[in-house]
């Protein structure tokens, strides 16, 4: 799938919306784990941005960034609003940037195991192909492209 942005609200928006429909999926038996790469200035952590408020967070989410690892916890109260499905609760959301790792260690250094087997985590990995070997069969792939100053183009690999 494939969607062209011509905002960053816009891609804000896609963002929320995807995290609306994470909040209503069953639980699986590991965390939900996406994987962000593509073009610098892409709009990944854009994209976060809005995925964060969707998910009820109302911290925001910072670009550029020292920290390789924030955890922001998932209010209940947004989660356990959504009706008509089966809500798994899920409980933190895990923004990673590799974006100045060097290697994949260094995240595995981070509880990145621990962090992927738990079904109560939502985690998204922003450059995401810097360490490929580590992540998890079940990653959706979101790919960013820079088309011009005010258009992105994600494309969406699911598993
Ligand atoms: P990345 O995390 O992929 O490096 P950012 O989200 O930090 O990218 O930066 C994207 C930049 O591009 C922001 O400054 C944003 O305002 C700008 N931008 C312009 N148009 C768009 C769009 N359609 N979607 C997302 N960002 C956009
Ligand atoms: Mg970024």
């Amino acid at each position: 799938m494939e969607i062209l942005t011509i905002s960053p609200n816009q891609t804000k928006k896609t963002g929320t919306i995807l995290a609306k429909e994470i909040l209503k999926s069953s639980l699986r038996d590991k965390a939900f784990v996406f994987g962000l790469e593509g073009d610098l200035g892409g709009g990944k952590t854009t994209f976060l941005q809005g995925f964060t408020k969707g998910l009820g967070i109302g911290e925001k989410i910072l670009s550029p960034t020292f920290v390789i690892l924030k955890k922001f916890e998932i209010p209940r109260t947004k989660a356990s609003l959504v009706r008509g499905r089966r809500n798994p609760e899920f409980k933190i959301f895990y923004h990673i940037d590799c974006y100045r790792i060097k290697k994949a260690k260094e995240i595995l250094d981070l509880g990145f195991k621990e962090i992927i087997s738990n079904p109560k985590n939502i985690v998204a990995v922003e450059w995401a192909d810097r360490i490929r070997q580590i992540m998890p069969k079940g990653t959706i792939w979101l790919k960013f492209r820079l088309v011009d100053k005010n258009k992105r183009k994600i494309v969406v690999k699911p598993r």
